[in-house]
């Protein structure tokens, strides 16, 4: 079997399409140079190695260090210099690269190859003694990090001691001479640390970077990384091995990152930035603020230093050919490193660009438009959970806003929160329900739980691409960078700017739309659903099969599921009517009745309220239909389960204390989940559901006559599990019904359905059917009773769960297809059978969720209905599922 794949020098063995075997930046790399652009020659150690290395043990097999050896071999044709050559040194970088990009998650090694003796191979051959040295400073500082795993305060201490005691500011200052010195000390320090010299063999050198590359893929940032993007752990990373290029070699050296169209914004202009004489991750590592690539974009930010078009534009035209070159070739926007060595542009990197959800909606619509991919790929383009970004309310442009400081605007989007200045901090605030903001003076891969668990994150360092910019963007959170004026004293545990102090908790509010930080917290206005989302919504409902409804009770959330887009409302949940502080009064005189007359007297009154909720959302819903299911919840959730609550509810509802307290112990139940809830409701007091039917066919009427267009609601009956307890409510829901078109002179059409949330429902669907004119699938109650797990307290180990594998997701968040979806398939097939087309829909959480959507769609379900916000995901998963 193969493991080494070369590429550049007019070879490539892989390409594109090789993704999973050589990872995402080994197969663009292989691709790139098979299109001729200039990559520098390397190969790619497959996925497929470290699978293999983790299976036996971490070892390497034997037949690896052949090809590995034409590996070398390979770059040592083409650059005509050798690895470990004492005249003319060879230098490689060694970079992971996993199927997924992992920004920053995993481990790199630059400048490997240099030694004693090399060093003074590539003082002679670059004519730049203090490069060489500082070349090999570098690399034995991060190797003994990343692979030898020391602790690297020590080497950056004595960087500190060694400028400190020259006087010394930037770590440019150091000469040659300086630098010999503090490779001396580094050597000391790790042999003191690692009880052995530092590797002067450079073969190794190579192995032990390989090994610890591969060592990186189960490192606890990258654990958590994967965890968070559903990433398998199965995948395994590929490790690049690929001659050195220098970005600095000088003031004709640069180093740099680009994306081929704003990845904020969308718009397409080429976007990026650089540092003149600096080497490949000091870009990324937010340490020194870089420069704009564009003249454009440095003028709009009015910032001084040069631009790269202003400061190499031969370079900068040639770079700007390539990146029309790569999207065009890519169909896609992309994400770009490239390195100038001595006027001599080379590409080390280039991947489908991470954008924000507004960036993706933009790119998608518009190369959609300029024809650069079909309105299908467009579709496909955008993920659905992203929308939510833009769904969120953005800061309101007339509050008024007591502005600290600016930063770069690096990930849109408004949040406010208590000021944190530490990740464990962060998480454990967002634990106890606190919203927290993020504050650090730059972000590493280590702050990831924390960036997660924040609503927003503000950094002192770094630019657009910082590492901090790409990992918020990424998971949709508000983000400023590079917000310089602010300073972090993490022991006092304060942030000061401009002469004030924010303490930690303080509350303050970040724009990442515009780059501002605000002491307080700020109002939030709706967003705006037109322009780009509108027009790829237009076309995700041109190609989608399935409905979308929403489940609302309210007129405003109704309304705004109607804005999204929602076809009718899927579920209307009446027993979040009666929570009202009003009404409650009137629900618990009805339970806490003695008998049928009294229950009457208290239904009555509720009986106008009732109705006039229903007006309300049959007016919004005009048209459309509206599923309105009967009370679900056992009665005692309407009752007072604390000591001091029970005077004042006692008089309210004009019943004795003691009376409360025996009815509220005679309906108190240990499983109430699975108690006296739902139908069961129906069965035993049929006065509540006749109440609620009629409140609803009297709406109903009332608006077909100011509106002139009736309505037609589907009455849907909770919790059923035999086909005899549905007969039973549709009989109170029929008779009903009879009796207002009597009292009304006028008929309206309406259904009568069920939810399908039982097991039994599920395999009586055949028979349940012959009554049922239509099913909703609750499956939010029919996975609780599938896997016979409680959907309130299942929080407590499903993380462990699908930590272990035993779920892949949350079965409450995502449908297990495999099990409940079992039950959906066959109950939609019995209910068929029965009624030929009978109407099939889904009102669980799930409804919301692009997996589970799929599988509505698969099973041909006639519309999936979810909360208000969720409705225009809903609307773009349901077209990516019809594709
Ligand atoms: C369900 O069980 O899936 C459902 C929609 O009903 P509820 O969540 O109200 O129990
Ligand atoms: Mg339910």
């Amino acid at each position: 079997q193969r493991y080494v794949y070369r590429f550049g020098g007019g070879v490539s063995d892989g390409g594109k399409g090789d993704r999973n075997l050589l990872g995402g930046k080994g197969a663009n790399l292989a691709e790139m140079a098979s299109i001729g652009l200039p990559v520098p020659p390397g190969f790619t150690i497959s996925t497929e190695m470290c699978t293999r290395y983790y299976d036996e043990g971490g070892r390497f097999p034997d037949s690896l260090r052949d090809e590995v050896a034409a590996g070398i071999a390979h770059i040592e044709g083409v650059t005509g210099k050798m690895f470990g050559d004492k005249a003319d040194p060879l230098l490689v970088s060694v970079r992971s690269g996993a199927r997924a990009s992992m920004p920053g998650m995993m481990d790199t090694v630059l400048n490997l190859g240099l030694n004693d003796q090399t060093v003074e191979g590539l003082a002679a051959t670059s004519g730049d003694a203090r490069f060489a040295w500082d070349s090999y400073r570098r690399f034995i500082q991060m190797y003994s990090d990343v692979v030898l795993e020391l602790d690297h305060g020590a080497f950056e201490e004595a960087l500190e001691i060694a400028k400190e005691d020259n006087g010394y500011f930037l770590d440019t200052d150091l000469t040659a001479d300086d630098l010999r010195k503090l490779v001396a000390e580094y050597k000391a320090l790790v042999e003191q640390q690692w009880g052995k010299p530092f590797p002067q063999d450079v073969h190794d050198q190579l192995w032990g970077a390989v090994g610890a590359v591969f060592g990186s893929w189960q490192s606890e940032r990258a654990k958590v990384y994967r965890r968070l993007n559903d990433i398998p752990a199965a995948w395994g990373t590929a490790v690049n091995i690929q001659a050195m290029v220098f970005g600095n070699m000088g003031d004709t050296s640069a180093t740099g990152v680009a994306f081929t169209r704003d990845p904020a914004k969308g718009d397409r202009a080429y976007y990026g930035e650089f540092l003149i004489n600096a080497q490949g991750e000091d870009v990324v590592a937010g340490i020194r603020t870089p420069q704009y690539l564009t003249k454009a974009a440095k003028d709009a930010a009015a910032a001084k230093p040069a631009s790269m078009e202003e400061a190499m534009p031969e370079t900068f035209t040639e770079l700007a050919k390539v990146f029309d070159l790569l999207e065009t070739h890519y169909r896609d926007m992309q994400d770009i490193e490239f390195t100038v060595q001595q006027g001599k542009l080379w590409m080390l990197q280039t991947r489908s660009g991470k954008r924000t959800a507004k960036a993706a909606l933009k790119i998608a619509v518009e190369m959609a438009e300029e024809g650069l991919i079909t309105r299908e790929e467009a579709i496909a383009r955008v993920e659905p959970q992203a929308l939510d970004q833009l769904l969120h309310p953005t800061l309101d442009p007339k509050a008024v806003r007591d502005v600290l400081t600016k930063g770069l605007p690096a990930s849109p989007g408004a949040a406010s929160g208590a000021a944190v200045f530490d990740s464990d901090t962060a998480e454990k605030r967002a634990a106890a329900g606190d919203s927290v903001i993020l504050i650090r003076v730059e972000t590493s891969p280590e702050d990831i739980h924390g960036m997660h668990a924040a609503k927003g994150i503000l950094t002192a360092r770094g630019g657009m691409t910082s590492h901090a910019a790409v990992v918020a963007r990424g998971m949709g959170r508000p983000c400023v960078s590079g917000a310089g004026s602010i300073s972090i004293d993490i022991k006092a545990r304060v942030m000061r700017v401009g002469g004030r102090e924010i303490a930690e908790g303080d509350i303050v509010t970040i724009d990442g739309t515009t780059g501002e930080v605000m002491a307080g917290a700020v109002p939030t206005v709706q967003p705006e659903l037109s322009g780009d989302f509108g027009t790829l919504m237009g076309w995700a409902d041109e190609v989608r099969r399935l409905k979308v409804r929403a489940n609302a009770e309210t007129p405003l959330d109704a309304k705004t599921a109607r804005e999204f887009g929602a076809e009718g409302i899927g579920l209307c949940r009446t027993e979040h009517m009666f929570f009202d502080a009003e009404r409650i009064t009137n629900v618990r005189q009805m339970i806490l009745a003695e008998d049928e007359a009294g229950r009457r007297a208290a239904l009555a009154k509720l009986l106008p309220e009732q109705r006039s909720d229903f007006v309300q959302l049959f007016e919004v819903m005009a048209g459309l239909p509206v599923t309105i299911r009967l009370l679900d919840p056992p009665l005692h959730e309407f009752l007072p389960h604390e000591e001091a609550e029970f005077a004042e509810v006692a008089s309210a509802a004009g019943v004795d204390i003691d009376t409360l307290k025996r009815r509220a112990a005679e309906l108190h139940e240990f499983n109430p989940m699975l108690g006296h809830r739902g139908c069961r409701l129906g069965v035993t007091y049929p006065e509540i559901y006749e109440m609620q039917a009629r409140a609803i066919f009297e709406a109903a009427i009332e608006v077909a006559e100011k509106s002139g267009a009736a309505p037609i609601p589907e009455v849907m009956i909770p919790l059923v599990g035999t086909r005899r307890e549905l007969e039973l409510m549709k009989i109170v829901v029929d008779q009903a019904a009879q009796a207002v078109f009597a009292d009304k002179g006028r008929t309206i059409e309406y259904l009568v359905g069920t939810m399908i949330e039982l097991p039994r429902a599920a395999l009586m669907a055949g028979e349940i059917a012959e009554v049922g004119e239509f099913f909703s699938f609750g499956t939010n109650d029919l996975t609780q009773t599938t896997l016979g797990v409680s959907r309130d307290d299942a929080a407590r180990f499903l993380g462990v769960y699908v930590e272990k594998g035993i779920y892949a997701k949350d079965p409450f968040v995502s449908l297990d297809v495999e099990g409940v979806g079992q039950l959906i398939e066959l109950a939609a097939e019995r209910g068929r059978k029965t009624r030929a087309g009978i109407k099939l829909g889904i009102c669980g959480e799930h409804g919301g969720d692009p997996a589970s959507i799929a599988f509505c769609e698969q099973t041909g379900l006639d519309y999936v209905s979810a909360s208000p916000y969720r409705v225009p995901i809903a609307r773009l998963a349901a077209a990516q599922a019809a594709l």
